[in-house]
């Protein structure tokens, strides 16, 4: 039985670990996917290069208003699909080979397949028709998560996409109804309602992206429902397939048909199917494995990052914990801890949400004390240039530091926006500094951020 200094599970920010100070260790990457993980493959980067494509087909519709008249001629799904994946597959291939054969990894096993844990510290990896099983002195748990299928009669027989598949189609549906109301279904909605996609969004709860603040959800909700069929508080029954499509039952016998189902209700971490119990680690929340500040499980030993063990799913915290993994194989006498204090997120939809720190409603559960301050795209010259009606930042600081507690803003490049709040946060600079200390330039888009922190009312 192979025995290793080091195996990681799963390369996604997994693969990130390995570099030439890991030289003189003998370390083995296990695999049952393509390489580069969730992100490169199925998340992150396809998407945005989709959402990219989708905000540039939308144009047409949003610049009558600016007293330009311009028209979508053709939407070449293929070509736009070949485009994405034609970037990212070789980068994925690419990456395995750079492993497998490349001699900077003379100490590197790559096992292509899944790997259950059999014992402690023992690992059975699921080669074709034949297994093999590892120790190791140390393991990082770097094995993502899946998304989530609901338990609705009907599904496996009609057929479904999650994001793992849709966008991977061989043609583009004229309908699609999309069941969940996070992140990935706005995601999509945006991007299949700007190629001309008639799209049904089904949320089960009264509002689209609840876990943002309530301001910035409601306002979400409310846009959505003038580009896409918005049914709320709906529950899918079952499933069936008709002659013109796919047909759901929603609540109450309501029907809705499309000629694609695209279900994005939620992810989980594949925790189970790694069975990290038969080494001792344990699990919380449906499945999130337990790790402490420098990101080490129950077991001495064995590390854990990214989807399997965060409660965020956000790659920039999965790398930021390959990081401090990394660190902490290196240098187990003096390891660090994850900072996980201010981390933002962004929703890439139209418009785009970005966020980081306090909702409004976690600071009035927490018993925070702070004030609030609301500043509208409308109100700044950049946003007259766009003729911004619906954006807006909204800040939350403590009433007598000036420290901000929470930034959130729905509008145009709000992920870009935001980045300088995130800074302030996580560098301890007050809204008073931070406004009226630096120079913003005018008429730029962060005169947004700007106002709003003068809109405080501090001290
Ligand atoms: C549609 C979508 C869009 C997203 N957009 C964004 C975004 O815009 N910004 C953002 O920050 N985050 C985004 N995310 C989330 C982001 O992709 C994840 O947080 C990140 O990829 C997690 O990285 P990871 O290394 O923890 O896991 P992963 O990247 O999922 O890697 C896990 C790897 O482990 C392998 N594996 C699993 N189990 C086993 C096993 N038992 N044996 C062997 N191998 C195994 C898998 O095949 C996979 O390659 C998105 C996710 C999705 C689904």
């Amino acid at each position: 039985m192979p025995h290793y200094d080091l195996v990681i599970v799963g390369t996604g920010s997994g693969n990130s670990i390995l570099d030439p100070r890991f030289a003189d260790w003998k370390t083995a990457i296990v695999e049952k996917g393509v390489f580069g993980g969730t992100c490169l493959n199925v998340g992150c980067i396809p998407t945005k290069m989709f959402v990219y494509t989708a905000d540039v087909a939308a144009t047409p519709s949003a610049s009558s208003r600016l007293g330009v008249d311009e028209e979508l001629l053709d939407v070449r799904w293929r070509d736009i699909r070949d485009r994405i994946f034609g970037r990212i597959d070789p980068i994925a291939a690419g990456g395995r080979e750079y492993r497998q054969n490349h001699a900077d990894n003379a100490n590197v096993t790559v096992y292509a397949g899944e790997g259950r844990f059999t014992g402690h510290k023992e690992l059975t990896v699921q080669l074709g028709d034949r297994t093999e099983t590892v120790t190791a002195d140390r393991f990082v748990l770097a094995a993502g998560g899946r998304p989530v299928v609901p338990d609705i009669e009907g599904l496996d027989e009609v057929g479904y996409h999650t994001s793992d598949t849709v966008m991977r189609l061989d043609k583009l549906p004229s309908r699609l109804v999309i069941v969940g109301s996070g992140f990935i279904a706005a995601e999509f909605a945006h991007v299949f309602a700007s190629f001309g996609v008639e799209v049904t969004v089904i949320a089960r709860s009264g509002a689209l992206l609840r876990n943002e603040d309530e301001d910035i959800s409601a306002r979400f909700t409310e846009l959505a429902g003038n580009r896409f069929d918005v049914r709320l508080n709906r529950k899918t029954r079952r499933v069936r397939r008709t002659e013109s499509g796919i047909e759901l039952e929603l609540d109450g016998g309501e029907t809705v048909e499309a000629d694609e189902l695209l279900i994005a209700t939620g992810r989980r971490p594949n925790s189970d199917l790694l069975d990290v119990a038969a080494t001792g680690v344990t699990t919380v929340d449906g499945g999130r494995v337990v790790v402490d500040d420098y990101q080490q499980t129950s077991v001495d030993g064995v590390y854990a990052l990214g989807d399997l063990s965060s409660p965020y799913e956000l790659k920039h915290v999965a790398n930021h914990e390959a990081r401090v993994v990394q660190h902490n194989l290196l240098h187990p006498d003096e390891r660090i801890k994850a900072d996980h204090r201010f981390v933002p997120h962004a929703v890439f939809s139209s418009p785009q949400i970005a966020s980081v720190g306090l909702t409004e409603a976690q600071a009035r559960e927490r018993g925070v004390k702070y004030v609030t301050s609301k500043q509208d795209y409308a109100g700044i010259a950049y946003g007259w240039a766009m003729e911004d009606t619906t954006g807006f930042a909204k800040l939350l600081a403590d009433p007598e530091t000036g420290q901000l507690l929470g930034a959130h803003i729905i509008g145009a490049q709000a992920s870009t926006v935001i980045q300088p709040i995130i800074q302030a946060m996580s560098f301890g600079l007050d809204a008073h500094t931070m406004a009226r200390g630096q120079y913003w330039i005018h008429p730029a888009m962060p005169e947004l951020i700007e106002n709003a922190l003068l809109g405080l009312k501090i001290g």
